[in-house]
């Protein structure tokens, strides 16, 4: 084979830049951020290995650990939720480790998905979508299943507006194999939905900025138990970028990270978790808790079908709403889109163009909601639904 010289990449010809559009921004992540965190966010960049970085660290592990219920250190790492998932598994597993997976939607396949990839033993306890893992199925099974060392849980599956009882899993799991590992994704639920890792004995959480946060995406938030450090100390599988103890010892040494930390999104989760505790913990459930009320209260009046099946795991961050018959969820996301400037999500893997999800997390106002739910109406009446 003859060796030709490379061409000259030219210049490309790329379409003019726009202004980025103001929209009600509903779909579960990215959500919209306050402008007091984005003006929050464009101050000058420092050095991540100085004590102005520190001093940011140093306020926002510990309000961090509030938010999670934990004492453990709460690590922070430049990525999304999937991120949080690799990192969850990789650091407490070692090769042929034999999980089980309980799976309500999309995140909790796709937790199972990596860790089959790192080489897991997965046994998944799996429910239909719509429905949250019954936890007498999950004690039944579990009795069937022996030699486990872990159990992953998706705390709010995102792709399906269905939150599991993550606490009487957890007491379950327990009973089952007091050494099991509890892994869970709280990506969509952390920071908006009660969950509290020490009091319910999880072993490993973590979650995603741009879900609940008020901030943009690119930092995964992650904490592990005692018993998830001790399991980590002889944990095989391989990793470096993932890896706890380097970060946790920077983290312990200098309040800094062992690589280049997103510094700007640290601006912004100061500010966004000073916003947060100012409007208090239980007042952001509170108010999470109004709006999954309000926006199914308004879809079922409209005469639509929510996926969630049952009304005590129905999400609090998020609202999966069946197409009804004769409607094209492109079409309606289309005109909410360009008519409205409101921004809903489609339905994932095989409920793409057969749903549609409101997003109802983080930083929203209840106006915010009442638009959106009162196009949602105008505009599928256009298309010509009847309820
Ligand atoms: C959004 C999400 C993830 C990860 O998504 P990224 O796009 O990687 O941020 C994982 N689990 C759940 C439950 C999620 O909602």
């Amino acid at each position: 084979m003859t060796t030709q010289a490379q061409k000259a990449i030219p210049l490309p010809q790329v379409e003019a830049r726009v202004p980025i559009p103001r929209q009600n921004l509903r779909v579960p992540g990215p959500t919209p951020v306050p402008q007091q965190v984005l003006d929050a966010q464009a101050a000058p960049l420092i050095n991540h290995r100085g004590p102005e970085f520190s001093a940011i660290m140093k306020r926002v592990t510990p309000r961090l650990q509030y938010f999670f219920q934990t004492t453990s250190p709460v690590l922070t790492y430049p990525a999304s939720g999937t991120g949080g998932q690799e990192c969850a598994l990789v650091n407490v597993f070692s090769p042929g480790d034999h999980v089980v997976a309980i799976i309500i939607g999309n995140f909790g396949t796709r937790l199972a998905k990596i860790a089959t990839a790192f080489g897991l033993n997965v046994t998944k306890i799996e429910f239909a979508w719509g429905e949250a893992a019954d936890p007498n199925v999950v004690e039944s099974r579990l009795k069937e299943i022996s030699d486990y060392r872990g159990v992953l849980i998706t705390h709010n599956e995102t792709s399906t507006g269905v939150t599991n009882d993550v606490k009487t899993l957890a007491e379950i799991v327990r009973r089952a194999n007091p050494d099991a590992l509890i892994v869970v994704d709280a990506v969509s639920s952390l920071s908006s939905l009660p969950l509290e890792m020490d009091p319910w004995d999880l072993d490993v959480v973590f979650t995603g900025s741009q879900k609940g946060w008020m901030i943009p995406p690119g930092i995964m938030m992650i904490a592990a138990s005692e018993r998830a450090w001790e399991a980590h100390k002889t944990s095989k599988l391989p990793r470096f970028y993932w890896d706890w103890s380097s970060t946790r010892k920077n983290l312990e040494a200098s309040w800094q990270h062992p690589t280049t930390p997103p510094v700007s999104l640290f601006y912004a989760l100061d500010e966004a978790l000073e916003m947060m505790i100012a409007e208090g913990r239980e007042e952001i459930f509170a108010r999470h808790v109004k709006a999954g009320e309000y926006v199914r209260g308004r879809a079922q009046a409209m005469g639509l079908k929510l996926l969630s099946t049952d009304p005590r795991y129905a999400s609090n961050t998020v609202t999966a709403i069946r197409t009804p018959a004769g409607i094209e969820t492109k079409a309606i996301l289309k005109k909410l889109r360009e008519e409205d400037q409101i921004v809903l999500a489609d339905g994932q893997d095989h409920m793409k163009g057969k749903m549609f999800r409101v997003g109802h997390l983080g930083y929203f106002t209840q106006t915010d909601l009442e638009q959106a739910m009162d196009a949602v109406e105008t505009r599928l009446h256009e298309l010509g639904y009847q309820a």
